[in-house]
């Protein structure tokens, strides 16, 4: 096997091998863009290393001869004494994971080559020595997992009130030695002074940083697949930190936050890799750059162009400037919010770079339903605090906390909170999943608070550089004086980056306003997502339904574009006031006692369905019989007991105490309820077709579809049919009859029962529950955490459709039911029907509709066009 590519050798579609970076860095290799020379170690090493605890044979060889190679390009050899090499070692998985894993630079140096580095320089001591002290510092925390607190103090207590670039070079040899102390203190051997040996070892601690908390952490939080590995690039190292000449920055190629264009960046001038990200100084504008280094600044933004016409899409790049020459050190598709990537997708239709369908592909479910957000009251009363960068939009509204630990222990109470802190770093990560917002007062649109929070799609403003974060004390000082400790409430806009002391009221979203009809398309926003849907509804096959029970909630999505319901679960329709006439049913014991509690429900059911038939106005309404448990519409047998056993206990108590009694059941999910209860009580079913057909009679155009829930053989189905298509007939009425596929027996023997029914509608939340045997009222709150830590699956099943196990039933199902009634119409109305990764798979096995909730709908839409694409 061949684990190492030289740059020259990948490019951008091989980022299953070499990852992201790896693929990139060869693109713009082969771009003939200036990127310092180097190689990958593949993403299959990385899994050996992982699987097997060693690297695997052969590896070592092939690094070496590629080391050689490089050697030879660059005229010097790794570390060598008077005039070293130096490399550094960076991850680069599949799927950016920003600051999860390891770098590290400068690799190659020690007590002699840090001389050879400083007469390279030009007798530059003082930069030869900052870097071998940063070297000890990254190697000492990453490698050799050295508490990096420790090298920071050491570095504080040094430059005092100073910045790191006033330290002069006798202070940074100083500051060698107190970092060699401290390796040796804490591991018991001394700093590894062999080249070789440091980039072997580096190697592996990028390997392993694949499993670090931090990096599962992410990887579950991004749906990203836990066996990946990450490949490691070992590059020429070129320096930003040998004076004012040089520097680092990172840039976009339009605002990742809006998706404007024009120029986007951070540059900090005398300094190297992480710098930039991690906030150590403030950094300047790029745009700045222009004055500082005007040509290197003229052939960046050449750069850019030529890499976004190249991608035809938005990039980041990472770029240093040595001594006035420009290298690239990392580019990839950047990430960008929500309302960007519909603008960038729509602009690069106009610049001719893109197709409308490649634009559908562009933006996700997940984003449209992030514009779907409600956004803070510009009429409200507010306090403004502060005002920071707008890193990632939405309104959050909690109280702040100054740790991630208590963020996630006040989320865990079910409190909201904004995490405040100075900057954030990647063990922040916990604490910024479980907050509402996030507050930084430091650091600019690429720190790592930013790329994190709009990667998560998490509110986020940062830089707020008025506020004194002083996160020991639990408190910030705002300008004014204005204090806020830990559980006080702010609020946060992320759109506007300003902050507000206590609760800001929201308002719905413009996007939310434009599906509901109430807004033509006026921000440019708006219109993209305008241009966006409608093609992607050009485009899809799959028809998308709502689920609704109300006539308001069908006439929301009907406005958002349901194309009928897919589902209308009737027994929501008998809570409330009416439950005692359900109670009165369950009670009764003789034929004349049901028949009138029947009676008395009819014309309601009626009413209900009339209302629903109207907002639908002439689209199929697929109406569902009666299902839950009976239990749940009666009182509590506790409860109940005592009451019974009270002095003011009434006849009508003791008799519904032995009811409830009697119908008790240890396992209701599985008992008595669908087309159970419908066999079991005479007449309930016939009522609830009657009140059906009496509404379609009454409402001119009204589609009713008769679904049976639960059925597991197609004999309980015949009968129920038996009985419905009688009253439809005497009321003249045409309404098809279906079936819930929602058991499993009922997925496997589906040929049988497409005899007796004209559509399917897969129920996938108890598909999910039974093929599984998870209770889907227990388990994701008590033991699913464990499964997912444990990989069991990467997201739960009743959240996105499980392809292997309940997909298999599905497609078994479609299958047979279509061999036996060619013209079976089928869809799928459990909560997946919302969820874009499902909404594929429908898609995928052929399915006619998918049905969802209201507000689901525009995601579904755009999700089945992008499946279509
Ligand atoms: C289902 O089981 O997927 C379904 C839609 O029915 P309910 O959620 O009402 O049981
Ligand atoms: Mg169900």
């Amino acid at each position: 096997a061949k684990y190492v590519y030289d740059f020259t050798e990948g490019n951008r579609n091989l980022k299953d091998l070499l990852g992201g970076k790896g693929a990139n860095l060869a693109e713009m290799t082969n771009l003939g863009l200036p990127v310092p020379p180097g190689f990958t170690i593949t993403a299959d090493a990385c899994r050996h290393y992982l699987a097997e605890g060693s690297l695997p044979d052969g590896l070592e060889q092939e690094v070496a001869g590629h080391l050689a190679a490089l050697e030879s390009t660059m005229g010097r050899k790794l570390g060598q004494a008077d005039d070293p090499l130096l490399v550094s070692v960076r991850s680069g998985a599949k799927f950016s994971m920003p600051g999860m894993m390891e770098t590290v630079l400068n690799i190659g140096l020690n007590d002699e080559s840090v001389h050879g580095l400083a007469k390279q320089a030009g007798g530059n001591d003082r930069f030869a020595w900052d870097s071998y002290r940063r070297l000890i510092q990254m190697f000492g925390k990453t490698v050799l997992d050295i508490d990096g607190d420790l090298f920071e103090g050491a570095l504080d207590r040094l430059k005092g009130r100073r910045q790191d670039t006033d330290l002069d070079a006798g202070e940074l040899q100083q500051l060698v030695e107190t970092y060699k102390g401290i390796v040796r203190e804490q591991t018991g051997a001394d700093f590894p002074a062999d080249p070789r040996e440091q980039m072997r070892l580096a190697v592996m601690a990028v390997f392993d940083s694949w499993n670090a908390p931090r990096a599962i952490l992410y990887r579950r939080q991004e749906r990203i697949p836990a066996d990946l590995g990450t490949a490691v690039n070992i590059m020429a190292m070129v320096f930003g930190n040998y004076g004012d000449d040089s520097g680092t920055g990172v840039a976009f190629t339009r605002d990742p936050g809006s998706g404007q264009q024009g120029i986007y960046g951070d540059y900090l001038q005398n300094a190297q890799g992480e710098d930039v990200v991690a906030g150590i100084r403030n950094t300047i504008p790029l745009q700045d750059l222009e004055r500082i280094d005007p040509s290197s600044y003229r052939e960046l933004l050449a750069i850019m162009e030529t890499l976004e016409n190249h991608y035809r899409d938005l990039c980041d790049i990472e770029f240093t400037i040595e001594r006035g020459k420009l290298w690239m050190l990392q580019t990839r598709v950047g990430k960008r919010t929500a309302a960007a990537a519909f603008r960038i997708a729509t602009q690069l239709v106009d610049q001719g770079l893109i197709t409308m369908d490649e634009a559908v592909t562009r933006v996700t479910g997940d984003q449209l339903a992030q514009l779907m957000f409600p956004r803070f009251d510009g009429g409200a009363e507010k306090k403004k605090i502060a005002k920071g960068m707008n890193a990632s939009p939405g309104a959050a509204v909690g109280k702040a906390v100054f740790s991630s630990e208590r963020a996630v222990e006040l989320a865990e109470q079910g409190e909201d909170v904004i995490l405040v802190r100075r900057e954030t770093n990647p063990d922040d990560l916990a604490g910024m999943i479980a907050a509402r917002g996030i507050l930084t007062s430091r650091g600019g649109k690429t720190s790592h608070a930013a790329v994190v929070a709009r990667g998560m799609g998490k509110t986020c403003v940062c830089g707020a550089e008025e506020l004194e974060v002083l996160p020991a004390e639990r408190r910030f000082v705002a300008p004014g004086g204005v204090e806020v400790s830990e559980g006080e409430v702010i609020s946060i806009d992320g759109r506007t980056g300003e902050v507000f002391l206590g609760e800001v009221p929201v308002v719905p979203s413009a996007v939310v306003e434009y599906f509901e009809g109430a807004a033509e398309p006026a921000d440019d926003l708006v219109k993209a997502v305008d241009r966006i849907m409608r093609h992607a509804d050009g485009v899809r096959r799959l028809g998308v339904r709502a689920n609704a029970d109300t006539p308001d909630d069908a006439a929301r999505a009907r406005r958002f574009g349901a194309q009928g319901i897919g589902l209308c679960r009737t027994e929501h329709m008998f809570l409330g006031e009416r439950r005692q006439l359900v109670e009165d049913l369950v009670l009764a014991t003789t034929d004349e006692e049901r028949q009138a509690a029947l009676d008395a429900l009819e014309p309601l059911q009626k009413s209900d369905f009339i209302g629903i038939f109207q907002a639908m106005d002439g689209v199929p309404v697929t109406i569902r019989l009666i299902d839950p448990p009976l239990h749940e519409f009666l009182p509590d047998l506790v409860e109940l007991s005592i009451k019974a056993a009270t002095q003011e206990a009434t006849g009508k108590d003791r008799r519904l105490l032995s009811a409830v009694k009697r119908l008790h059941e240890q396992n209701p999910m599985l008992g008595l309820r669908g087309v159970r209860l419908g066999l079991v009580i005479p007449g309930l079913f016939a009522m609830q077709v009657k009140a059906i057909a009496q509404a379609a009679a009454e409402v001119p155009g009204a589609r009713p579809e008769i679904m049976i829930p639960l059925v597991a053989a197609v004999q309980e189905l015949e009968s129920v049919r038996e009985e419905a298509v009688k009253i439809l007939a005497e009321a003249g009425v045409e309404a098809l009859i279906g079936t819930m596929i929602e058991v499993p027996r009922a997925a496997l023997t589906a040929g049988q029962i497409a005899e007796a029914a004209e559509f399917f509608s897969f129920g996938t939340n108890d598909l999910t529950q039974m093929a599984w045997g998870f209770s889907r009222d227990d388990v994701e709150s008590s033991f699913f955490h464990r499964y997912l830590d444990l990989g069991i699956f990467g997201v739960s099943p009743f959240e996105s459709i499980d392809r292997e196990g309940v997909g298999r039933l599905i497609e078994i199902a479609v299958a047979e039911g279509r061999a036996a009634r060619p013209d079976l119409h089928l869809g799928i109305c459990g909560e997946h029907g919302g969820d874009p990764d499902s909404v594929h798979f429908c898609h995928d096995v052929g399915l006619d509709y998918v049905s969802c909730s209201p507000f689901r709908i525009p995601v579904a839409r755009l999700e089945a066009g992008r499946a279509a694409l």
